[in-house]
Parts: C-alpha cells; structure tokens; sequence
C-alpha cells in the first residue's frame, strides 16, 4: 500500500517511520520497516497501526547505517499479522524487500523455490520476490540491481518493488511494474516512496519512473535502467503543491 525509501546522512528510521506516517491517510493494516545496522539487516513489523511498529521499534532501538526501507501493507495474500507484514527476507536474511500490488505467478514460483529448498516463513505473494533476490544477489555475484532486473523478468502482476542488501548498505533498488513509485532528490540524499507526500518535507524535486524501470538510489545519484539494464528516460519535475497539511 504505500512505500518509503531512504538514502542519506539523516537517520534512516526516523525518516521511513515519519514517511510511513505521511501515508496513513491511504488506509493499511500494518507496518513494518528494515535498515542495515551493525553489518545486518533489521526488520521490525507489527500488524495493525504504526503506533505498535513505533512502540516495538522503542522496545529495540537500533541506528541505521544511513538506508532504511518501510512499508505500510494493505493485505491482499495471508491475513493482516506480524509475520506477513513486510518487508520480507531470503532465508539468509541477507536481501530485504517490500511491496506494493500482487504477483500474479508467486504459487508457480513458490512451488520452485520450495523444491530448491527455500523456507517460506509467510503466507503472502511478496515472499518469493525476497528468495528470488537472494538466489539472484548470488548467481550476480553481488549485484543487487542487476538481481533485481533478473527477478522482475520472472514477474507478473503489478508491483513495486524496493530492496536493500547487506552487500551494498549505501544503495536502495526499487523497481515498479503499473503501480506507483516516485523518487524525491535531496541534496546528499535521496528519496522514494508510493506517493511524494512521503518526502515533500524533505525536497520537491521529483522523479517520476516509468514502467518496468529500475531504480537505484545512493546518497549522490540517482541511476534509473529498464528490466534489461539499458539506461531510462524519466520524467523530473517540481512538486509546487502545498503537501504540507
Ligand atoms: N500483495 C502483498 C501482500 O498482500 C502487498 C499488499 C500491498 O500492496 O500492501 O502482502
């Protein structure tokens, strides 16, 4: 439902969970959040409204290192729990990912994954895309965008898709296929989300991506391919708005 990324000297919680919070006004059912700590990905998700994820994320405080994705989930595979909720990770718990649509071929790709020994911990579609990036950060030899092209070729259905693997902590990836997904430009920062009202408080400097594009977000760039690598044209644009409401 609705999709928060950062990538920037800010610290990376605190800016997902606030992004989160300026998206509540499109309805969900829970909430969760990953950042890279200490070498490690971290996720904290509770079901129901974001004061649970804000009091669980009280109980154990950690600090990013400098990227966080969060994710508030609008249910449509498994039931609105804590487990469901995103993001998700490989069995590694080396690749995080969340979601936004439905993967129309995920029980094909499940029964695959199974046979290859993967572990499924939930119920929903979204699991497979985070052991596919898993299987796929390997055979790319670390290579989070081009996993991330890989996986979104083996892909139907409608999505956004937004990763982060402990390889590369300074880099977000997200990809979208008819569903929505805005990048914000800061200065030293960057920014995605669902909706531009996640980062107006941040910048109004907007990127706009077009389908079945990839993009890969650091603190000084902003590099945008579509599924096969080959470099996107996008559209840039000023938010000019008042969001501030
Ligand atoms: N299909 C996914 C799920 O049920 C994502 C739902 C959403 O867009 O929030 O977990």
């Amino acid at each position: 439902c609705g999709i928060v990324g950062y990538v920037g000297p800010q610290p990376a919680l605190e800016v997902v969970v606030d992004g989160l919070k300026r998206l509540e006004y499109r309805g969900y059912d829970s909430a969760g959040v990953a950042v890279v700590a200490d070498g490690r990905i971290e996720t904290e998700k509770r079901a129901g409204k974001l004061a649970n994820l804000k009091a669980a994320l009280e109980e154990h405080p950690r600090s990013a290192d400098g990227i966080g994705i969060g994710h508030t989930r609008w249910a449509t595979h498994g039931a609105p729990t804590d487990v469901n909720a995103h993001p998700h990770v490989d069995n590694d718990n080396r690749v995080a990912v969340i979601h936004n649509g439905i993967i129309e071929n995920f029980a094909s790709l499940r029964l695959e994954l199974e046979e290859r020994g993967c572990k499924f911990t939930s119920e929903t579609d979204t699991e497979v895309a985070a052991h596919l990036l898993g299987e796929e950060v390997k055979a790319q030899d670390g290579d989070l965008p081009a996993a991330m092209r890989a996986v979104c070729r083996k892909l139907e259905g409608a999505f956004t898709l937004v990763a982060m693997y402990v390889g590369q902590p300074d880099l977000v990836v997200a990809a979208r296929r008819n569903s929505p997904l805005v990048v914000g430009r800061g200065d030293g920062e960057n920014f995605l989300a669902s909706d531009v009202a996640a980062f107006i408080a941040h910048t109004r400097d907007a990127v706009e991506l077009g389908q079945d594009q990839v993009v890969e977000l650091r603190r000084d760039s902003i590099t945008v391919t579509d599924y096969d690598g080959n470099p996107a044209e996008v559209r840039e644009y000023h938010v000019d708005w008042d969001a501030s409401a």
